[in-house]
């Protein structure tokens, strides 16, 4: 049986016959004999002593000392857990949830007991919890209700080297609240001894150092730049699969479409090297497992279970591999090189998720994998040139890449009203800030000045972005809520890919898609799959006649639960689910947050954006395909061959200047210019911009 229905290679990622049963019995004596060879280990009782004099504590020490795993459960025996939660921040969710599983287990409980976890539209802890795993999108989301965090004694903020955008906002934050309640107690850990900047910022004066156990690694480069570094990964696993001795594989893609073909291929390419060396000789297996941040949970646990005698696993992964999650066993590393990054272009508004050439120091963390528990291989699938000329030193953290119309809500509506003098470790870029307050303004999140309204301050409270919030906020009011969170919830996890084509039968599931088409376009046609498996009885046998991943509706029912209670919880007015179905007032409430989104048709399938007259067109796979509506919104642009529209909807012009006056309409005598409004949200704009800090982004650490 398929796990979930990912389209996945082998059967949810294994290699089918020798399945390995993990769970029931937890192996205790295993356990702690692992636990004392940690590296971390001979440190316990010095880190404690450590914990206890400083307020701040920078940690550093290599990935796999134990640090994540470790530290809470010390911390917890140390006494720590009596008067207050010990929390864990991750930057990824799939890294919250596997390592809150391990270290129930290592507790000795079960997951969402003593120790659990919290993530967005999840949340797996109770009144018993006293461990907490959770990303720091989370920890920042609690920080609206307290900001000096009284119930945690302990904060961690891990993988702090990663300077993900939450990570670095709570930076700033946990500084904060440490000065207004000085028992709170931080720890910040870095896998990389490059630690002096953290130092300097938390005022630590040396970071506590764990030497950990590493093997030399030997890294080999490609003599030749390769083109698919896809088909070189593949030569090289069953390179090494052939000819080296035993030890597991670990290798660096950059996402799920491309680890799910890649893995594909692998086993197709083994089985056809079985089929050609025939019986005479007997070819080792090759376990091939996906690790992504998408999967579904039982299909993560697989990477951890032992590998079966005889043969080997390989692990095809992105990034999260890197640092915040260590597998056992490893001895080959192969680097694609490569990895996802976010780019904000803020001058045209554009968003994209890039696939990039990792750093220099990405690369190392990547090699360093195969040193853990003896000498290692790491081959990287580009040439010692590539290394030194195409690769940055060290990556640029994300705050300076990224669109920050989320963070900055966030930010005021904890209270941080001077954005320009918050204590951020490296500045994000000022017109990426100021494009960010000027949406927010037009979304009424803000008033003239800059500061947060009623409205914002809702907003904020729930977990989607500001164009969502205020999307849902504008549903409730137009008493059409209930059909808009199935929307915004069907929007979520379509990101993911809702829909899948089986290569042998692409014409039907197109056929099965095209039935679901509502005129008025995607969001539309979203509601609509939902609706049919909500009445299906949330059928699984449903899903698979449609070719919808059943896995992702589940995900949006839960969603969907999640955001409907904060919705109401919130002091929204009681939502009756059943009052409004009528498209016109779902769409204006669409329209209410996404007006910025907002293009005309050209000709044909091409249309022109409305805010900065660029040519988008009309994604194939739309809805909207055949009626090609002169007015339209969409959730958002992908850029590949063109610049696509992605999940578009039909609307009338009118609703523009309805909806958002301050941004359609010619500015009424009173009301402010762009310009003026730029002025008023930014006071200190001018003084701001002859600041030389605010070029940092453009700036590269060489190291
Ligand atoms: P660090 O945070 O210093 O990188 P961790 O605490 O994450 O180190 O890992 C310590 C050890 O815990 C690893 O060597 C690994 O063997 C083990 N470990 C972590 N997660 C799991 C898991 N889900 N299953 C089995 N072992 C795990
Ligand atoms: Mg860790």
């Amino acid at each position: 049986k398929m796990v979930g229905d990912q389209p996945a290679f082998g059967k949810g990622g294994y290699r089918s016959k020798q399945q390995q049963q993990s769970g029931g019995g937890v192996d205790r004596e295993l356990i702690n004999k692992q636990r004392k060879s940690l590296p971390i280990y001979d440190f316990k009782d010095t880190f404690i002593q450590h914990v206890r004099t400083h307020s701040t504590t920078v940690l550093v020490g290599e990935t796999g000392s134990g640090k994540t795993t470790q530290i809470p459960q010390y911390l917890l025996e140390a006494g720590f857990g009596n008067d207050g939660l010990i929390c864990c921040t991750q930057p990824r969710r799939v890294a919250a949830e596997t390592l809150a599983r391990r270290v129930a287990d290592e507790v000795g409980c079960t997951c969402g007991a003593e120790v659990g976890y919290t993530v967005r539209f999840k949340d797996n802890t109770s009144s018993l919890t006293k461990i907490k795993y959770m990303t720091d999108g989370m920890l920042l989301r609690e920080a609206l209700l307290d900001d000096t965090f009284q119930r945690y004694s302990v904060i961690i903020l891990d993988e702090a080297h990663e300077r993900s955008i939450n990570t670095d906002v709570l930076f700033g934050i946990v500084k904060k609240a440490v000065e207004k309640r000085p028992s709170l107690k931080i720890v910040v850990t870095s896998a990389t001894l490059d630690t002096g900047k953290f130092c300097e910022y938390f005022g630590a004066s040396e970071p506590f150092f764990i030497k950990g156990r590493t093997f030399p690694v030997e890294t080999h480069y490609l003599q030749e730049p390769c083109d698919d570094y896809v088909e070189t990964s593949i030569l090289t696993v069953l390179m090494i699969h052939l000819k080296e001795a035993a030890g597991d594989i670990l290798v660096f893609l950059t996402g799920q479409e491309e680890i799910d073909n890649a893995g594909e291929r692998l086993v197709h390419q083994m089985e056809e090297l079985k089929k050609s060396v025939g019986d005479s000789i007997v070819l080792p297996e090759l376990l091939v497992l996906p690790l992504t941040a998408t999967m579904p949970e039982d299909v993560q646990q697989k990477v951890f279970d032992p590998t079966p005698a005889g043969c080997r696993k390989v692990v095809l992964a992105t990034n999260v591999a890197e640092t915040s999650i260590t597998i056992d066993n490893l001895y080959y590393v192969v680097d694609a090189g490569f990895c996802k990054q976010n780019r904000y272009d803020a001058k045209v508004g554009l968003e994209q998720l890039l696939i990039v050439p990792v750093s220099q120091a990405q690369a190392n963390q990547r090699s360093g994998r195969a040193g853990r528990i003896g000498p290692g291989k790491a081959y990287r699938l580009y040439t010692e040139d590539q290394y030194d000329k195409d690769m940055e030193a060290a990556t640029v953290p994300e705050i300076q890449r990224s669109n920050l119309f989320h963070i900055v809500l966030q930010l005021k509506a904890v209270g941080v009203n001077d954005l320009i003098n918050f204590d951020f470790m490296d500045k994000p870029p000022m017109e990426t800030l100021v494009g960010a307050l000027q949406k927010l303004r037009y979304l009424e999140a803000l008033d003239d000045d800059g500061i947060l309204t009623a409205v914002g301050r809702r907003m904020a409270q729930l977990p989607v972005d500001p164009s969502q919030a205020k999307t849902l906020l504008t549903a409730a009011d137009l008493n059409c809520a209930g059909p808009v969170l199935t929307i915004v919830s069907m929007l979520a996890v379509q990101k993911k890919g809702i829909f899948y084509r089986p290569r042998d039968k692409q014409e039907i599931a197109d056929a099965k898609k095209r039935a679901f088409h509502q005129p008025e376009g995607d969001q539309l046609t979203l509601m609509t799959v939902y609706n049919q498996w909500i009445e299906s009885g949330m059928s699984e046998a449903w899903a698979q006649a449609n070719f919808v991943k059943h896995r992702l509706l589940m995900e949006a029912r839960d969603t969907r639960e999640q955001l409907q209670d904060m919705l109401t919880k919130r002091g929204t007015r009681e939502l009756n689910q059943s009052a409004n179905k009528d498209p016109v007032a779902i769409r204006k409430a669409i329209t209410a947050g996404y007006f910025f989104n907002a293009a005309k048709r050209t000709n044909n399938d091409m249309y022109v954006t409305l805010s900065d007259r660029r040519e988008v067109a009309l994604h194939p796979s739309s809805s909207l395909r055949e009626l090609v509506p002169k007015y339209v919104i969409y959730d958002e642009l992908h850029m590949t061959s063109r610049e696509y529209m992605r999940e578009v909807m039909a609307i009338d012009p009118a609703w523009l200047t309805e909806l958002a006056p301050s941004y359609y309409a010619r500015p009424k005598p009173g009301k402010l210019t762009k310009e003026q409004m730029c002025e008023r949200l930014v006071p200190t704009l001018r003084a701001w911009e002859s600041g030389a800090s605010w070029r940092i982004s453009k700036q590269r650490r060489k190291t």
